[in-house]
């Protein structure tokens, strides 16, 4: 089958929407979804915003080891195309440096994603971050993510990390089984033992936020050696993590493996639920804080609560003690509020990064040597996006805000001149009625267990018009990405989903 018959079959699964009381399960996290051909030069044509604080996302597509079901942006680390990469990075950071809509903002949170961001080594890491602090305004306690897995780490790297801020760690163990392991084609990687050396390590240094990230859904996996998986994790000096969906990718090597019979199946969606349930009810029970319904932070410590973190009862008959953090009042999830919760700016640095500026959502090339050849003739490489209108921006800081479990009235009245439930009443009144919110006077919340389980189906239902039944833009492989933008017709000329 060739690459675009595989992408074809894949983006006429009826996987991209599914209405309730069928769950959802495409991850939302961008939004709008109907992404056109678009320049950097039309995004920056006006001013309309002039906002005071902003993020950055910056993708590092290198890997040491490539994982055989992994959907990213990514390449096998090789010295001179890295150097090469880092080299136009450099030049990215200097044309947003020089763009007015950056250059007086001052950068609150910041995340490095890939790819695995450190494979660079420990003199590459140094001189980025210390490029990027030299250029951009970076806020004192500016939250700073780092993804790495566990053998990509070591005490050098760990070090230069520091000294330049960076403050969270985003991890990915996946599974400390190493069966598990092999079936994703991650045993090249590491082992359950090796990811827990890394975990004391970092530990160790004195990072501030280890986040450890887990994988519901891979082949072999069942409901008991999940609950080891919490219990392990549950034991470690971890502050928090975050579960996704394992999706197979077609044409994957899994893929192809799972169709043989060579690994075992994947958990039905009956156990993949209960693993969900599984993993709420255990760690609210000892105290940790929901962040959105895949995404716990350790239980509150008198620091956090003494320096002004907030809280909010996630069952509002307080039936149950349990308790979600408000992200916008604490600095390390700082970048989850930003890009979510206050759905501000996000400066995209890197090929395939996406962003947020001055009212569009905007892509980079996501071809490595495209991206590196147009920030060496000095061109932002933006080539796909969607402006947002203020319809738009009310949409959106609810399909966004949503995610995060609640959104205030007050601060949506602020951001927007209007009140949410007023603006969207009949659409909030059919999901209050279905019992998947809840609205009172201080906030529309996502009711537990019930709309947590149907996160994604809530989200959606804010999509505007000209959004319904469209894919996200991140559901895609880099194949897919390349492809759309080969069309010329932008995200209109995909087949949609069938029905
Ligand atoms: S899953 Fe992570 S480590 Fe594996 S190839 Fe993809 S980006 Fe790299």
């Amino acid at each position: 089958m060739t690459q675009e018959a595989i992408t074809r079959n894949f983006l006429d699964t009826p996987s991209f929407w599914r209405d309730y009381p069928e769950r959802d399960i495409e991850f939302v996290r961008w939004y709008p979804c109907d992404v056109k051909p678009l320049s950097a030069d039309q995004i920056y044509a006006t001013r309309e915003k002039f906002p005071k604080t902003t993020s950055f996302y910056v993708h590092i597509p290198f890997c040491n080891q490539v994982c055989t079901s992994c959907p990213y942006n990514k390449f096998s680390t090789r010295n001179t195309l890295t150097q090469r990469y880092i080299q136009a990075l450099k030049r990215e950071i200097d044309l947003y440096s020089q763009l007015p809509h950056v250059r007086d903002t001052v950068f609150t949170s910041g995340y490095f994603g890939g790819g695995t961001p450190t494979t660079l080594r420990a003199e590459e890491l140094d001189d980025l971050l210390g490029y990027m602090k030299q250029r951009l305004n970076f806020s004192p306690d500016c939250s700073v993510t780092i993804e790495s897995t566990p053998v990509d780490v070591d005490q050098q790297k760990l070090d230069v990390l520091l000294k330049h801020g960076v403050n969270r760690m985003s991890l990915g163990v996946q599974t400390f089984h190493d069966p598990l392991l092999r079936y994703l084609g991650r045993a090249r990687a590491h082992t359950g033992e090796s990811a827990t050396r890394t975990i004391e390590l970092i530990d160790r240094s004195g990072l501030e936020n280890l986040c450890i990230d887990y994988m519901i859904g891979i082949p072999g996996q069942t409901p008991e050696l999940w609950a080891q998986d919490i219990r392990t994790l549950m034991d470690l000096p971890v502050t928090s993590f975050s579960v996704y969906n394992y999706a197979v990718m077609p044409g994957s090597e899994v893929f192809f493996a799972l169709q043989s019979g060579a690994t075992p199946p994947c958990p039905s969606t009956r156990e993949a639920d209960e693993m969900y349930q599984y993993l709420h009810t255990t760690l609210m029970d000892a105290g940790y804080l929901a962040l959105t319904y895949n995404d716990f932070i350790e239980p509150m410590r008198p620091e956090w609560e003494a320096a002004g973190v907030k809280t909010y009862p996630v069952v509002k008959d307080g039936s149950k003690p349990y308790r979600g953090l408000e992200t916008d009042t604490f600095y390390l999830t700082d970048h989850l509020s930003q890009i979510w919760g206050r759905c501000g700016d996000m400066v995209a640095i890197g090929s395939g990064a996406y962003g947020y500026l001055n009212n569009h959502m905007y892509l980079n090339e996501p071809d490595i040597e495209s991206y590196i050849s147009r920030c060496n003739e000095g061109r932002l490489p933006v080539v796909m996006g969607a402006y947002t209108d203020e319809h738009e921006q009310r949409c959106r800081s609810l399909v966004l805000g949503l995610k995060l479990l609640r959104v205030k009235r007050s601060v949506y009245r602020e951001r927007h001149g209007v009140d949410p439930y007023e603006y969207f009443k009949d659409k909030v009144d059919d999901l209050v009625a279905k019992g998947l919110l809840e609205v009172d006077a201080d906030a529309i919340q996502v009711t537990y267990p019930k709309g947590w389980y149907y996160i994604d189906n809530i989200s959606k239902s804010f999509y505007s018009d000209a959004n319904y039944r469209l894919p996200q833009p991140t559901s895609a492989s880099t194949e897919i990405l390349k492809w759309q933008i080969d069309r010329t017709d932008g995200r209109k000329g995909l087949p949609l989903v069938q029905f």
